[in-house]
């Protein structure tokens, strides 16, 4: 049994929808649970200004799948889910990423945990330490709060709690 840390972000269409329906079919993976759920952030698309604003959040699993299948699976829900992207270039749907899995390190062409970007990108270190801020990032033996600390957080904005809907 691992616990799974992962970051979940869309910017088209129905963003709120596109990441509930992600949340469900993770939770109906096989031998998985979600065990938290954070807040939905949004952040304002810049530098691209014809993107629409990101809506992310990250949550926290309970498996017993390995990495490579928990990947294939999120992969899978992806594709499902991600419909528009073959009508309309550019923007994501829905983007899951695994951003640590207990404190595993993993170095495979197809799959890096701890996610590469995940400490310097606001919009992942913002949500998750709302659900783990005491969380050890396992390279940089620094905590979700102290990573968050040293970024510039202030364009990533609280929207609403993931019960409010
Ligand atoms: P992206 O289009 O940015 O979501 O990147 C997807 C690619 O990143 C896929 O080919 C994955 O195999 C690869 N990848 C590597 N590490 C990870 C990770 N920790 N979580 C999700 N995808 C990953």
């Amino acid at each position: 049994m691992s616990l799974y840390y992962l970051s979940l972000g869309s910017n088209i269409g129905d963003r709120e929808k596109y990441l509930r329906s992600a949340i469900d079919a993770i939770a109906a993976l096989p031998k998985t649970i979600v065990v938290s759920v954070s807040s939905f952030y949004e952040t304002a698309a810049w530098g691209k200004t014809d993107q629409d604003d990101f809506l992310n959040l990250c949550m926290v699993a309970q498996s017993d799948l390995c990495p490579q299948t928990f990947l294939a699976g999120t992969q899978q829900i992806e594709k499902s889910l991600d419909r528009v992207r073959h009508e309309h270039w550019g923007p994501r749907t829905l983007d899951i990423d695994i951003l640590m899995i207990d404190d595993q390190i993993i170095d495979e062409e197809r799959l890096k945990v701890p996610h590469p970007y995940m400490t310097e990108r606001a919009f992942v270190l913002k949500p998750l330490a709302e659900i783990a801020q005491s969380a050890i990032h396992p390279q940089t033996n620094q905590t979700i709060q102290y990573l968050l600390d040293q970024t510039d957080s202030g364009d990533v904005v609280w929207l609403k709690s993931y019960i409010h809907k």
